[in-house]
């Protein structure tokens, strides 16, 4: 059966009813396309906890800053179909900007505290634009499961808050980071970097990586912190943030934390590049 695009809420909902009829479970994936392993790990998962499994392909405006890569984001809608049928999802939902955002839109979900540190204070505005497109699907899609990757942590956790707050319907599901043989976290956004910037970036990681070891065997945190940093600028990233927070409520960690994440997002030339690692 070919996999069906759907690219209005009437058809969405339409699609939804014979399943919903039958009884089934429904998960949905809220992605903005430009496909990689990390996004069909999420299709997986969802087909092992759901009867039926729809991928969402939005690049949402409201989530990127005027001087952001909104128009040069990669969009790819039909090497992203050929992979999510063969991944055997159920139904793409690829709304254009203009059905989702009617003239005279102008409603927002603005997430609290969470959304404001880290990412957000880097990306002022960015979290409110994920939050206020994420409920849209979810009240439009109404699914059982709403799949995210942990390669986005703060918005994962954004989004469960969010989720949580407003008595949403859905379990949100964590789905752990999809990495390169070479360990860099597969991304849509490292298609910008060069083949020479693609082989620096893996110092991100692989830096990430030394530090969550060291803390985890219970060094102390702003030393090492602080070195990282240092490799990372000395190899010519620009670093927004490296900080060890709080897992659950982000907020700065020390030695004496009991749930600790790594975070980080630096620049490699035009590249943003955002990774995460838990303690052990
Ligand atoms: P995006 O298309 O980048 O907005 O991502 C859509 C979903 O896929 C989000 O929940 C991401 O966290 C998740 N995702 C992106 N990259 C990865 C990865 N490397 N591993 C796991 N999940 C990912």
């Amino acid at each position: 059966m070919t996999l069906p695009i759907i690219n209005n809420l009437n058809d969405l909902r339409a699609g939804l009813l014979p399943w919903r009829e039958a009884g089934q479970t429904v998960a949905l994936v809220p992605t903005m396309g430009a496909l990689h392993r990390g996004h069909i790990a999420l299709v997986d998962e969802a087909r092992r906890i759901a009867n039926r499994v729809i991928v969402s392909i939005f690049v949402n405006p409201l989530q990127f800053a005027p001087h952001e890569d909104f128009s040069a984001y990669p969009r790819q809608i039909e090497e992203d179909h050929k992979l999510l049928a063969a991944a055997g999802c159920d139904m793409v939902y690829s709304p254009a900007p203009e059905a989702m955002y009617g003239a005279g839109f102008s409603t927002s979900v603005v997430p609290g505290d969470l959304a404001n540190r880290l990412e957000g204070e880097h990306r002022p505005g960015h979290f409110t634009g994920v939050a206020t497109v994420v409920v849209k699907l979810l009240l439009q899609a109404l699914p059982d499961f709403a799949l995210f990757g942990e390669k986005d942590y703060q918005q994962m956790m954004v989004i469960r808050q969010v989720v949580r707050d407003l008595d949403l319907p859905v379990s949100v599901l964590a789905v752990p980071t999809v990495r390169d043989t070479d360990g860099l976290a597969l991304s849509s956004r490292n298609a910008y970097l060069s083949v020479e910037e693609r082989h620096q970036a893996t110092l991100l990681p692989r830096t990430l990586a030394m530090v969550a070891e060291a803390l985890g065997r219970g060094q102390i945190a702003q030393p090492i912190l602080q070195e990282a940093r240092q490799t990372l600028t000395s190899a010519g990233f620009r670093i927004d943030y490296i900080e060890l927070v709080d897992a659950q409520t982000l907020v700065p960690a020390d030695e004496t934390t009991a749930r600790r994440r790594l975070v980080a997002a630096v620049w490699l030339g035009k590249t943003r590049l955002i990774d995460n690692m838990e303690i052990l």
